[in-house]
């Protein structure tokens, strides 16, 4: 097994993954940047190089500095983590090349599933059903209205190399469509550094569904069931829970086999999500993130199966150390994220944190790098804390979720904890009866 991992993120995924090293033997190599000199993934880990000053793109997206790192340290694997340089193609080969093993897919398959473009076509190749729209770049207002005739309005105008619910446009008659095409091409250049966009049927009411596949090098694949994401702000995930309260267990088992053939087909080796939208009992693929996903914690309350271990196994070339039949999936896990943020207005709301005490007790796990004393800086993604809850039924969940968050204290920042309170007491979420379309539209009527 590896004996030394340097762990290229920060916060509460950095934490994740060095107590699952720390389980497993494994000595942990922190970076950080200076604004994260306290910062407790730094404090636990064996050891820590400071890698640059407080912007990602001068610390946590620097390269050389990190290989730099890994070399000083003697690591023998990184682990990108989520964010940062988890999904970029480059990094996986430099580090390979660099002789340290890149703990995720190969590069190939990274950069196929970060072209959105590509990963609808190679989708489409592997037998996954896709939203209906353009089969390629769509570049002028003449042929986005081929395309927008063909699949119907309103469509959904997206950025080929979009990510984080950014570089989306819906239009809704032919008249907007060349005026919102131009629009949505500078603006991705802008926020992505590459034009492409494409067009897509924008659905009514779906439901964001995913599935959590795992591939090893022997040629195993196997499927962890589907996490529900739909309950999202700005294209961005605050709740998510298995299993969805939408899918029966034939179309449960139905989406995983497609995923696992597909995976298999691909030769995908390591953890992946495969996202859709469900409508009208269709799946629809949307995207591939070829990564740890911040939501993994509750397909890990599902299951018992500790995703970053099996992740770090097959990176090193054992295989998967469960088989499909034998996963079972029991009772009910909700993820709530906890962004620094006021729960009014959303606006990021960094500083010292006065007071924390976490919630426990039985199903109940909060991922957090927070303590009291520790400094939010205002550099980085507002995410400070998963609270993760297991219950028997989505019921038992769904209360013993209240009860935690109840018990939540973290003082001198604002955080969405009452937002989570009162969107757990919702009818409709309750019911299970909601799209992607209801946080914003019904619950925060934005
Ligand atoms: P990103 O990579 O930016 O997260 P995704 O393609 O994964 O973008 O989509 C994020 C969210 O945007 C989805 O979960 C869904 O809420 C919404 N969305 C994406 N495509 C469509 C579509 N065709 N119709 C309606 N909503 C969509």
């Amino acid at each position: 097994m590896f004996e030394k991992i340097l762990i290229a993120n920060r916060g509460d995924i950095a934490l994740r993954i060095h107590r699952a090293c720390r389980e497993m033997g494994i000595k942990t190599v922190a970076v950080h940047s200076t604004a994260d000199s306290a910062a407790m993934h730094v404090r636990l880990a064996d050891e820590s190089v400071c890698i640059g000053p407080p912007p990602a793109r001068d610390s946590y997206l620097n390269i050389p500095a990190i290989l730099s790192a890994a070399m000083v340290t003697g690591a023998d694997a990184v682990h990108p983590g989520v964010g940062f340089l988890s999904e970029n193609a480059t990094f996986a080969q430099i580090v390979e090349e660099h002789g340290f093993k890149f703990i995720g897919p190969k590069p190939e398959h990274i950069q196929i599933m970060g072209d959105k473009i590509a990963a609808k076509k190679a989708a489409i190749k592997l037998g996954i059903p896709c939203v209906p729209g353009s089969d390629g770049p769509v570049e002028t207002a003449e042929h986005a209205g081929a395309v927008a005739r063909e699949i119907g309005f309103p469509v959904l105008i997206k950025a080929a190399a979009g990510g984080g619910g950014r570089g989306m446009k819906v239009v809704y008659d032919a008249n907007e469509l060349g005026h919102a095409i131009n629009m949505a091409k500078s603006e991705a250049k802008a926020a992505f550094g590459v034009e492409a966009v494409y067009i897509e049927r924008y659905l009514g009411k779906p439901r964001h569904v995913e599935v959590q596949i795992l591939g090893d090098c022997h040629g195993n694949v196997v499927h962890l069931g589907e996490r529900d994401c739909s309950l999202q702000r700005r294209h961005q995930k605050i709740l998510e829970e298995t299993p969805s309260p939408a899918l029966n267990a034939a179309e449960r088992n139905k989406i995983g086999a497609i995923a696992v053939a597909a995976m298999r087909k691909s030769g995908y080796q390591s953890l992946g999500t495969i996202e859709f939208l469900y409508e009208d009992g269709a799946f629809h693929f949307i995207e591939m993130n070829t990564r740890l996903q911040v939501e993994h914690p509750i397909t890990e309350m599902l299951t018992g199966i500790d995703l970053v271990r099996e992740q770090i196994q097959v990176a090193y070339g054992a295989p998967i150390s469960f088989t499909q039949d034998s996963i079972k999936f029991q009772g009910h896990a909700i993820e709530c994220r906890i962004n620094a943020e006021s729960p009014a207005n959303f606006h990021p709301s960094p500083g010292k944190i006065t007071e924390y005490h976490a919630p426990g007790g039985l199903g109940v796990r909060v991922d957090s790098a927070l303590y009291a004393g520790y400094e939010v800086p205002p550099h980085y993604d507002s995410l400070v804390a998963k609270l993760v809850v297991h219950g028997s039924s989505r019921n038992e969940c769904i209360l013993r979720l209240r009860r935690a968050l109840d018990e939540f204290v973290i003082g001198g920042i604002d955080t969405i904890v009452p937002l989570h309170q009162e969107l757990t007491t919702a009818p409709d979420f309750l019911n299970g009866d909601y799209d992607v379309h209801w946080l914003e539209k019904v619950f925060l009527r934005t």
